[in-house]
């Protein structure tokens, strides 16, 4: 991947969306380069990481982005959670990324046969507090998507839904969206084709 050292500079967020459809075609066509993954790349990062990307991700181990993108030490700042859910954390942490990191793009990556939203249709299992208040709450978005019979359809709704929500949820992000010095993009990951399809950029809300 090229970098962008230089912390004053925000690169065209069309060319870093570029390099990140090149590593993931490199990984559909079983060409992984594998870059930066080994001890001397991570000694070159050790005093200061300069990511090129920031992706919000589901947890689940079918979907490790880092690999999807053919990506190595210093490369994505990436955060995880179940669910793929714009949590405080979540927002926070990505936050940090385009503030202090200069990301200037943020890829949603939702995923096919999402457990957190498969446990959101099911409503005879028993959830742990904290658990159930994830899935509570992607049931409450999932009724008022209209999307509670499809988990297929679930799982799409709820991609666009939480990059919306990361950006609708920070002044800072809204702020930097409206300015053209951040991209949001939406992307889907079939655990079946394996490949990643692209959802589209989210457009900055209209000023009230
Ligand atoms: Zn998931």
């Amino acid at each position: 991947m090229r970098r962008h050292h230089d912390p004053c500079m925000h690169p065209d967020p069309r060319a870093i969306l570029d390099q990140l459809r090149e590593g993931h075609q490199r990984f559909l066509d079983g060409h992984l380069l594998h870059p930066h993954s080994d001890r001397s790349r991570m000694l070159e990062v050790e005093t200061g990481q300069h990511p090129v990307a920031a992706i919000l991700g589901c947890a689940d181990s079918r979907v490790p982005v880092e690999l999807l993108f053919d990506t190595g030490f210093g490369d994505l700042f990436v955060v995880r959670n179940a669910g793929t859910m714009s949590t405080v954390a979540a927002i926070a942490s990505l936050e940090y990324a385009v503030s202090h990191l200069q990301v200037s793009v943020i890829v949603v990556l939702g995923h096919a046969a999402c457990g957190a939203i498969s446990a959101a249709f099911d409503r005879s299992l028993t959830l742990t507090p904290s658990l159930a208040q994830v899935v509570g709450q992607l049931r409450m978005e999932l009724f008022s998507l209209g999307a509670e019979e499809d988990l297929e359809q679930a799982c799409r709704h709820h991609v666009l839904n939480a990059a919306r929500n990361l950006v609708d949820s920070s002044v800072m992000l809204t702020d930097r969206l409206r300015s053209g010095r951040l991209q949001v993009e939406a992307a889907y990951y079939n655990l079946h084709t394996t490949s990643i399809e692209w959802m589209g950029a989210l457009m900055p809300m209209p000023q009230a």
